[in-house]
């Protein structure tokens, strides 16, 4: 069986943990990022002495993953303190020399689904975050998108709810999907923490306006077979409905397929894996360089 490290280097936390190739986990342990130093620390004495034979990545970013890049591997502009330009991938090779899987969390959450979870089988999907902030990985014709640096699709503009006058969150762009729809937002627009608004609040009709805005978007610019909504914002279950019905709304029956048009339900879903995307896409992510490292070394 082998032996795969994962590891959701999230904003708020960090999950590591030991897998195989069969999708299961069998032992994970959790605690907050802070410092590079304390965080990869920890991750590095949770690693030592298991034997790992991959490690893979999906962190918080952004995060530089151009193959030759002087800074591959690093977390590059992030606000988080102490972070920017962080060699994360660099400090573990110094102690574990084994293939590395690296890429951004929402990615690594859409593969993670689409090896085990709700994408399972498919082609495309997209996997969005909705908690601190929003994040949107991208899964297309069997690959996970990078292009120029990565998608940042939480960052897209959106248009104003009519009845929503709130500023706006993003320190880079104030009203942005995330300066919009992210928790804090949420939090900030209606002053209670977001589990305190009762289900029927309007405050998740404009909340909806917003998500369904962007995966409208999306679906029209990426055309993804699955649409997963994962994050603490989704906990609220239901606005999975109130976002099914306004991406009905705006796409006003244009886009002429059976998931949308009829089985919607299956369509926008919340993650197979529950909170565990993150940590099983990292894992996959580390198959998949132990797998590819094995490719290189076999002779033709
Ligand atoms: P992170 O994005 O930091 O990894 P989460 O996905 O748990 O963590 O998101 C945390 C955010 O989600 C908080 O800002 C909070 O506003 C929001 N949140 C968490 N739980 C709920 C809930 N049950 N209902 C509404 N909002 C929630
Ligand atoms: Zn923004």
């Amino acid at each position: 069986m082998t032996c795969i490290g994962a590891i959701e280097a999230g904003g708020t936390k960090f999950v590591c943990g030991i897998g195989d190739e069969k999708g299961e986990i069998r032992e994970s342990v959790s605690f907050p990022t802070t410092s590079p130093d304390e965080t990869l620390g920890k991750a590095i004495a949770f690693f030592r002495g298991k034997e790992v034979e991959a490690i893979g990545i999906g962190s918080f970013g952004p995060i530089d993953l151009r193959p030759g890049s002087p800074a591959y591997g690093h977390v590059t502009t992030t606000p988080k303190p102490g972070w920017a330009n962080c060699d994360f991938l660099g400090t573990l090779r110094e102690l574990f020399d084994v293939p590395y899987g690296w890429d951004t969390d929402v990615n690594a959450a859409a593969l993670g689904e689409v090896r085990w979870g709700a994408a399972r089988g498919l082609d495309s999907c997209l996997y969005y975050t909705i908690g601190t902030g929003v994040g949107i990985g991208v899964y297309t014709e069997g690959r996970l998108v990078h292009g120029l640096v990565h998608p940042e699709g939480g960052h897209t503009p959106v248009r104003r709810h009519p009845d929503d006058a709130f500023a706006g969150l993003c320190p880079f762009h104030g009203d942005c999907l995330e300066g919009m729809a992210a928790g804090p937002a949420l939090e900030a627009r209606w002053r209670v923490k977001g589990h305190e608004l009762p289900a029927n609040h309007r405050a998740w009709e404009i909340e909806a306006f917003y998500i369904a805005q962007s995966i409208t978007g999306a679906v029209l610019l990426n055309s993804p077979e699955k649409v997963i909504l994962g994050g603490g914002v989704m906990q609220q279950s239901q606005l999975f409905a109130l976002v099914r019905a306004a991406v009905k709304r705006n796409l006003n029956g244009y886009v002429s397929a059976g998931e949308l048009l009829e089985r919607i339900d299956d369509y926008i879903v919340p993650p197979g894996l529950g909170t565990q995307a993150g940590l099983y896409g990292a894992l996959a992510l580390g198959l998949d360089a132990l797998q590819a490292r094995g490719a290189a070394e076999t002779p033709a």
